[in-house]
């Protein structure tokens, strides 16, 4: 048996990348923009009950399902988390996280912050990114210009931002300050090729190594 702590620490071949952040923070852009870069990542589409807003797509945005069908998923296991937000459920299916350990790919997941501690606690070596506004000042600018919430629903996301920026700082791995998105997605960028590099992730089975 190997004794060696520095050689005991075994990797999960892919990437398991959560990014969470206050609504308004840029998460869903950043999400995006790395999808867009790193051929080999997936963005995981959660499931769940609340009704698509402004120009969401089932498939895209989420997947859309009534609180029956939400509850069966629940009852067959098919959530690796699953969570009530603001009085509709979210769940995140376990297939990405199969897939992307099969494929050395990197599974994206744009959750909050007690799904990615859920996430975390099945899955130690998962990469946690939080994604904070320059001030709360801003974030009610830009929650406010996206117009698709009533007075009321902004100051409920403003509350729970509050209190998600505090959960966030405190256990998440990287924080990333988004004040400007060209700096904000250098940074994730960074992290990931990091992460990517890691001892354990890298893929060496051309090097043709003894094993130990
Ligand atoms: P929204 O309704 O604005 O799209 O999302 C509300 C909150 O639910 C956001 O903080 C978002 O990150 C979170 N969320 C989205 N999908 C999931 C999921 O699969 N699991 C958990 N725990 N939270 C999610």
């Amino acid at each position: 048996m190997n004794t060696n702590p520095q050689m005991q620490a075994v990797l999960s071949p892919g990437l398991l990348l959560v990014l969470s952040a206050p609504s308004g923070a840029g998460k869903t852009t950043l999400a995006r923009m790395l999808t867009q870069r790193f051929p080999e990542a997936r963005s995981s589409v959660s499931y769940t009950t609340r009704p698509p807003r402004g120009q969401e797509k089932e498939g895209v945005d989420y997947h859309f399902v009534d609180t029956l069908t939400f509850q069966q998923m629940i009852e067959k296991n098919q959530f690796v988390e699953w969570a009530e937000v603001y009085g509709n459920f979210y769940g995140t299916s376990r297939e990405i996280i199969d897939h992307s350990f099969t494929s050395r790919g990197i599974a994206v997941f744009d959750i909050d912050v007690q799904g990615g501690n859920k996430i975390k606690s099945k899955f130690p070596d998962a990469t946690l990114i939080f994604i904070l506004p320059p001030s709360m000042e801003e974030l009610e600018r830009r929650l406010r210009q996206r117009a698709t919430d009533t007075d009321d629903v902004i100051r409920r996301r403003m509350l729970a931002a509050r209190s998600e920026v505090e959960k966030g700082v405190t256990s998440y791995d990287y924080l990333i300050v988004n004040e400007n998105l060209d700096d904000a997605f250098d940074r994730l960028r960074s992290i990931v090729i990091a992460e990517q590099t890691r001892r354990g992730r890298v893929d060496l089975s051309a090097l043709k190594l003894p094993r130990d």
